[in-house]
């Protein structure tokens, strides 16, 4: 099946300039979401997984599901000040300015092995703020794994010494 068919580009989405690639149509179709969700659980080759950490928004459609599939517990990352109970931050760079993303304290104990995932790299800044959350609260990252990588972005660089897998790639 070829899940770039259910990948479509919006031009000038979010802003003047910007190609976004639009996932909602693999979510939308029965087939090609089973196909992407057994495609990802079968990049996770043979890691031993304790904890998936999912981002705000479109990383927590695939997360849960793979941390099911792995018996792993699932881990929401948030912006600032959306999360509940006590968090450590990180603030990561943007086009324009800084943002910041938070994770509870308690989420990954030291020692925990770590999946990351999240729907599209791009530049890589979002999973590498993700990485040193997760490391400042003494867990490993076993593989950041996307279902689109931007290559042409140049994400990976940000993620260095990393497994990084996708699902497709542009
Ligand atoms: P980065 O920090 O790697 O530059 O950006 C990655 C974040 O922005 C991800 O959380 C992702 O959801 C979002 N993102 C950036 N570009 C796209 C895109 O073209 N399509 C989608 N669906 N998300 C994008």
């Amino acid at each position: 099946m070829n899940l770039k068919s259910f990948v479509r580009d919006i031009n000038d989405f979010p802003k003047p300039g910007i190609v976004f690639k639009d996932i909602t149509p693999l979510f939308n179709n029965a087939k090609a979401l089973k196909t992407a969700s057994e495609e990802l659980v079968k990049l996770v080759n043979n890691h031993h997984v304790d904890k998936v950490v999912g981002m705000e928004s479109r990383g927590f459609i695939f997360a849960p599901m793979l941390a099911s599939q792995l018996n792993a517990g699932f881990v929401p990352v948030r912006k600032k000040g959306k999360l509940p109970y006590d968090t450590i931050g990180e603030r990561y760079g943007l086009e324009y300015g800084t943002d910041e993303l938070e994770i509870h304290v308690d989420a990954i104990s030291p020692g925990e092995r770590v999946l990351v995932h999240d729907d599209v790299l791009a530049t890589g800044g979002t999973a590498a703020a993700v990485q040193k959350l997760i490391e400042k609260l003494g867990g490993e990252v076993v593989q950041c794994n996307f279902l689109i990588t931007l290559e042409f972005l140049n994400g990976r660089d940000k993620l260095e010494g990393l497994e990084v897998a996708s699902l497709m790639q542009y």
